[in-house]
């Protein structure tokens, strides 16, 4: 029976070869190995490859300056990568080195305080207001990291200072030596292009014996530099409730403050009494704690001044994420890992799935869209030395104003690689100004 089949099947080559038209037949499939043989190729794509879509409408390319374009995306975690924001503390003593942390002593404390506020981030809370409210709870993206001097092995960013007329401020000063003076950032500041610096500083001893000075927890982040106030006095006396517990000021109560001011660095503005350009921020009394109305329910949004601050909105991250882009801003404080081409972080559009890319993004491997998948992009791209975009014989790739590049001084990266079968080749579309660069195999 199988024989019989088999001779069925191959009736017609049979009968050709029984006709004598061997050679006719041998020329034949030669052709079709040669025509397959050409047809199916890898190379880097030029611009002649791309298809100008010159009456696409212009794109608004503030899309890469809005928070929308960095909201975390759930399903493709991969868009917001973890960042490691660099930071270090000056502990400011008096002229004689009282009245502030010691060296000798408080170095852990410093990093137990830079723990903490990493395990704050580590845990993002659900917002309390508005009252029934379903925003989304997301991962926070950054955790801090303490930075020396990487020439010097014994930097390890925590750096004593003594300095009578800069170790304190008074709060109620309208003169320079209020929390908003810049002089210990500086006199003092140390890789101002490259680590957050925080400055640990007290209220005048003076100040603080006056029944009518309150010696509060206090502080300013601004851009490059924060300060933390009176946080040596308050870890030193620990407050006694009226039930008679005691309140004790830890790198925990700390941290919370150190999240505030950090996320002023970080692009963020206080949200109960002004427009903080969040939506999911709203106003309210700004209520310390749950009391009665209206503080039956307290904010516990990081940037309140309340008693949990444990709270990131998805707009906040995503506004933070945006920083992170931008040189300008907060992307010289990361610790530089997009320039370390990680293959195994390699990212791959899937069959069947339509992407935008709206925002920017740091690509830390390879860059593969696969058949019958499209991406767009509209923004900046950066690819690390050594990396390149595949594109399958059945995909599309469409640059919308972009720039591919890479953001690194350490090499170029490859370029455009594009993958033709038989009878597809891979189809890229360009709209309104595009600029490749920085590629081993030029656009
Ligand atoms: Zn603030």
């Amino acid at each position: 029976m199988l024989k019989l089949k088999f001779r069925k099947l191959y009736k017609v080559p049979f009968t050709i070869l029984f006709q004598g038209n061997v050679l006719f037949l041998i020329i034949f499939l030669l052709q079709i190995t040669k025509v397959s043989a050409q047809k199916s190729t890898t190379r880097f794509a030029t611009r002649a490859d791309a298809t100008v879509d010159t009456a696409a409408k212009k794109y608004n390319s503030k899309s890469c300056t809005t928070y929308q374009a960095y909201l975390y995306d759930s399903l493709n975690p991969a868009y917001t990568p973890m960042r490691l924001v660099k930071v270090n503390f000056h502990i400011i003593q008096d002229g004689e080195g009282k009245n502030n942390f010691q060296e000798a002593t408080s170095k852990g404390f410093f990093r137990q305080l830079v723990d903490d506020a990493n395990n704050r981030l580590n845990k993002n809370e659900k917002m309390n207001l508005p009252k029934e409210n379903s925003t989304e709870v997301v991962p926070i993206p950054f955790r801090y990291v303490l930075a020396g001097d990487p020439a010097n092995p014994n930097d390890d960013g925590i750096y004593y200072h003594r300095n009578d007329s800069l170790f304190a401020m008074n709060k109620k000063s309208k003169k320079k030596d209020n929390v908003f003076d810049r002089r210990q950032y500086e006199l003092y500041g140390t890789q101002k292009d490259k680590v957050i610096n925080i400055f640990i500083i007290e209220h005048y001893p003076d100040s603080v014996a006056s029944p009518t000075y309150k010696a509060s927890s206090d502080g300013v982040g601004t851009g490059s530099w924060a300060k933390l106030v009176g946080s040596y006095h308050l870890w030193k006396n620990p407050v006694v409730m009226e039930n008679g517990d005691t309140l004790k000021f830890t790198t925990w109560t700390l941290s919370a403050l150190m999240n505030h001011e950090l996320g002023h660095c970080l692009g963020l503005s206080h949200s109960w009494n002004v427009d903080d350009g969040c939506d999911d921020t709203p106003k309210h009394p700004g209520c310390w704690n749950f009391g009665a109305p209206p503080c039956d329910v307290c904010s516990n949004n990081v940037m309140d001044y309340n008693a949990y601050q444990m709270a990131y909105t998805p707009c906040q991250i995503a506004k933070i994420c945006m920083g992170f882009y931008n040189d300008k801003t907060t992307r010289k404080y990361l610790v530089n890992d997009w320039c370390n081409y990680q293959p195994e972080k390699s990212m791959s559009i899937a069959s069947g799935e339509q992407v935008e890319w709206a925002g920017s993004m740091d690509i830390f491997g390879d860059l593969v869209v696969e058949n019958n998948a499209t991406l767009t992009i509209r923004c900046t791209v950066s690819m690390p030395p050594g990396s390149k975009i595949t594109l399958m014989p059945k995909a599309t790739l469409i640059l919308d104003g972009c720039t591919l590049t890479s953001r690194c001084n350490n090499g170029n990266w490859e370029g455009i690689e594009i993958l033709s079968g038989k009878k597809f080749k891979p189809s890229i579309i360009t709209r309104n100004k595009v600029i490749v660069e920085k590629a081993n195999n030029i656009w």
